[in-house]
This record gives structure tokens, sequence and C-alpha cells, in this order.
């Protein structure tokens, strides 16, 4: 295991950040802080306020009056893809300071959070586009007595709440359509990752957006998060999180005001290599599929499963691969895998690492803590003798942990793929098409990869089948998850009396 040496290294004191609302930062003052410690390095790099329940509410008032009053959603869109336009440039400008930041909060690498805020400006300049080009439908064949509109209109506040994998990323997948469709946000980022969207609002006020279309309420999940989604006042939740969480936001919205809800949750996603397949691409691919972002990623590909031919092989590949993979401090630009993000995750990885030798699977490489000198690191773990009933195969473990199954025919590996209540994201690895298109019609899985994996952009949407949640993000498709449709039905003449 290749360790590198830091060349950026932490602040040498934590960066004060206010919260956010009707376009003000607004300083702590007497409210509580929450002091963020680096995962990678374990010293402080960021304070952010704890929100009080009067600041929520204050938060939602100004998105419901930015919302109301129609400052945004009456503008055209030619002037609203102005606004996303100039924040994407912005974005671009603070990159270095929002990527060194998502790395300080998150632990991710400093190579992988510059090309992510890239990927986020991208997002923003894409759904420019969107805010000029959204539109309804129309209906001229009802007779000459009437014309039929379907027209789209905003749904109107949404709540956001984004998890610490990609604090950055996440939000960028969801706030410039939100904006486009001309909805106004109350956003709660996780406590441990507030900073980048805290410095996302800055961005957007300097973009031109008008006060109180981007608010950012901090603090707990259990406090601001739970009082965001039992908002009346909020008409849509948008959520990516654990699915626990996830099914609290759908009750709430039960017992509150039925709020639209869209939902991003977990996965257990597969990666189906057949003897085919150019194995040395697959076994990178996998090795990426489950290294990227310390396998703290919703589509991780989680569960390989091999043709039996090829699975022997195929593992050691994949081990070759861990063997060389570079994990170590965050801020060094050859980093690969950086630090856990939190403690808590730390744990659970560790006791499903255990959990599963006590199954009886069999840890073949990884799977024990690393010393760095200060922060917390896993190597990735590969598991053999894996069956589909071990709780390894069937939660999510949300970190380098991989497991391998092998299959005999394409009906089974479909089976296996299936044979989970997730439905986030697979990959498939063959040269055969007739393997390709079968695989990836019958795998119930909302994202799918032939021949590569994580790969994506702005035009193509993301999201679950099953208990991965409901909606999509991004592409056309994720500025329309923001409005509602109104049909409009115009009697052209004299109507026809109902008394004469
Ligand atoms: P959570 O679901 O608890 O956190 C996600 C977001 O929800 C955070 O902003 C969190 O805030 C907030 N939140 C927590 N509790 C509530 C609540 N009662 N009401 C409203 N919002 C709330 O995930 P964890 O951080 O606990 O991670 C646990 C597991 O969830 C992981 O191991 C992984 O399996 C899965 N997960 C999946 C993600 C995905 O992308 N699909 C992302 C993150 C986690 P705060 O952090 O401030 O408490």
């Amino acid at each position: 295991m290749d360790q590198a040496s830091s060349k950026l290294s932490p602040p040498s004191a934590p960066r004060e950040f206010g919260f956010f609302v009707n376009g003000k930062s607004i300083p702590a003052g007497d409210r509580d802080i929450f002091e963020r410690a680096s995962p990678g390095h374990g010293v402080p790099v960021t304070r952010i306020p704890k929100c009080t329940p009067a600041d929520l509410d204050a938060a939602v008032a100004a998105a419901r009056a930015a919302f109301d009053d129609r400052r945004w959603s009456g503008l055209n869109g030619q002037a609203r893809a102005a606004v996303l336009l100039k924040a994407g440039a912005l974005i671009r400008e603070r990159a270095e300071e929002i990527a060194y930041f998502e790395t300080l909060e998150n632990g991710k690498p400093i190579s992988q959070a510059r090309a992510e805020v890239g990927g986020c400006a991208d997002m923003f300049e894409y759904a420019s586009g969107l805010a000029r080009s959204l539109h309804g439908d129309s209906f001229n064949n009802l007779g000459d007595g009437l014309f039929g509109i379907v027209t789209r209109e905003p749904v109107g506040v949404v709540g956001l709440i984004t998890p610490w994998n990609f604090p950055f990323l996440i939000l960028c997948e969801r706030v410039p359509y939100i904006l486009a469709s001309g909805c106004t946000i109350v956003a709660k980022p996780s406590e441990v990752t507030s900073a980048t969207t805290l410095i996302l609002a800055e961005i957007l006020t300097e973009a031109g957006l008008p006060d109180g279309c981007m608010n950012v309420v901090t603090g707990s999940g259990s406090t601001i998060g739970q009082g965001l989604i039992e908002h009346v006042d909020v008409d849509m939740l948008s959520f990516t999180g654990s699915t626990a969480v996830g099914r609290r936001v759908v009750e709430a919205a039960g017992r509150t005001n039925f709020k639209k809800l869209g939902l991003e949750l977990g996965g257990k996603n597969p990666q189906i290599v057949f003897a085919d397949a150019d194995l040395e691409d697959a076994a990178d691919g996998v090795a990426f599929g489950i290294g990227f972002n310390t396998g703290q990623c919703c589509v991780s590909g989680s569960r390989l499963i091999v043709e039996r031919s090829v699975a022997d092989k195929f593992a050691q590949m994949v081990q070759d691969k861990f063997a060389k993979v570079r994990v170590g401090d965050p801020l060094d630009e050859a980093t690969q895998v950086g630090a856990i993000t939190t403690d808590a995750q730390n744990t659970t990885i560790m006791s499903y690492i255990e959990k599963g030798q006590a199954e009886g699977a069999r840890l073949i490489c990884g799977g024990e803590q690393l010393d760095m000198g200060r922060g917390q690191y896993i190597a990735p773990a590969l598991f053999g003798d894996v069956t589909r009933d071990m709780a390894i195969a069937r939660e999510e473990i949300f970190g380098p942990v991989l497991t391998i199954m092998p299959f005999d025919s394409v009906e089974e590996a479909i089976a296996i793929a299936n044979d989970t209540v997730y439905g986030l994201a697979a990959s498939v690895w063959t040269k055969n098409i007739d393997k390709a298109l079968t695989v990836t019609r019958r795998v119930q899985a909302g994202r799918f990869w032939v021949n590569t994996t994580l790969a994506g952009g702005p035009e193509l949407p993301l999201g679950g089948f099953k208990q991965s949640g409901w909606g999509r993000e991004a592409g056309k498709y994720g500025v329309e998850e923001y409005t509602q449709i109104k049909s409009v039905h115009i009697e052209i003449g004299k109507r026809t009396p109902w008394i004469e």
C-alpha cells in the first residue's frame, strides 16, 4: 500500500461560518457552535452555528415570501438562466477553496474534490439551458370547441436535506435544477459537512439570485432536519441519505401537509462480470467502483458477481489492484482513497468486517484500520465465500468492503443482482451485446453502466428503483421533478348551454 506524503496542509485555525437567510450570512452570535475536525487529520477545520427552531422558521418564511411574491419564478427563463450561468462561473473561480473545504470536512482526496467541483459548475451551466427550455404541452385535437394546454409550474418552497458523502456534488445535482424550475430553497446540509453549502449560498447571491431564494440552516438532523421535514410551509422535500431517515421523511409528510417528496436512499449495487469481459478493464473498474470515496457512495459497486470460470482469477486481479491503490492524506494530490468521514461510519464499517468473518465469509485482503499517524483510514476489503443471506451481502455498508459471489448462467447473475431491497445502480462487464442488453433490461436499477462504472454528467438522470427512493435528479427529468402540472381547458366560441 503506497502512503503518499502531504503537500497542502490543514488550516492553522478553523474557519468560522454563519448560516444563510434572506441573502445574508448570519453569524453564530450566542448560538451553540459545531466544531468540525478533519477526519484525515483530526484537527478543527470549521466552526458552524447550530441553528434554533426560530432560525429554521425564519429561513422557511424567507423562502416562502420569495416564492409567493414571484421575485424568482416570475422572471423569464433567460433571466433565471443568466443567474445560473454566472453561478457556474463563480464556482469555477472559487473551485480551489470549495475543494479544500470539501476535502477537509469529508476526508475525500483533493484531486477527487477538484474534479467534483468542476462537475458541479457544469451542472449549473447545463441547468441554465433547462430554465429556458422547460415547457409544457398542448392539445389541438379536442374538437373545434376546446383547446387544451398543459403547463408546468414550480412546486414552491423546497426543503433540501443532503448527506456528508458528497456534500457539494449532491447539492449541485439538485440546486440548479430546483432554481431552474422557479422554486425557492431551504437547504440543511449534514452537520459534519456544511461549509461548501454555505459557500454556494454566497455564490448564488453574488450571481444575482434574489434574496430569500436560497437559504441554508445548519445544525443536526435530529433537530433542524426533523423540523424541516415537518414544516407545513415547505411544499416539497428532497432528501438524500439513509433508508431509515427516508422512512421518517415519508411519515412526517403524511403527518403534516403531504408535501411532495424526492428520496435518494441506499444501494447495494451489483457489478456483474462475465468471463468474456475485458477482465483488466473490469478489475480496474470494480476496484474504482468500491474504492472511490472510500465506498461511502450510494452507487458504490459493493456486490461483485462473477462468472464462476474466471472467479478465482478475477478475485486475484482485484486484490492486485487493491494492493496498489494509494490510501492516505486527503490533501495529498497523489492520494486515491482518503479518510472515513465520521467516527460512527468508521465503527459501522469495522463492525461489518467483523460480522462478515463471524458469518463465515473469508476475508481475502484488506479490512484493517491503517495507521497514518492521525485520522481514520481503512484498507479496501475483499470477501470471498459469501452467501446471499449474509449481512455483508445484503446490507448497505457504505465503506470500502467488496463481496464476491460466483454465477453459472445469465439467469443466475440476474437473480443474484435483483436479490436486494435496493435498486439504485448496477454495472455489467461483457463483450457480448446480447448478455449486456439482457442484463441491462432485467436488473432493477435506476442507473446502469455497461463496461464502465460511476460515469455520469448533468444530462443523465439519477435515482432508484425499489427501496432506493422516489423520483429522479438531473437531466431534464431533474427540473421536471420540481414542477407540478396544470391542465388548462379553453373553450373556443360559445359554450353549449347546460340549461336551455
Ligand atoms: P442520515 O440519513 O442520518 O443523514 C443524511 C441527512 O439526513 C443528513 O443531513 C442528516 O443530518 C439528516 N438527518 C438525520 N436525521 C434526520 C431526521 N430525523 N430528520 C431529517 N433529517 C435528518 O445518514 P447517516 O449520516 O446516519 O449515515 C447512515 C447510513 O446512511 C450510512 O451508513 C449509509 O448507509 C446511508 N447513507 C446513504 C447516503 C446516500 O447517498 N444514499 C448518504 C449518507 C448516508 P446530520 O448529518 O446533520 O445528522
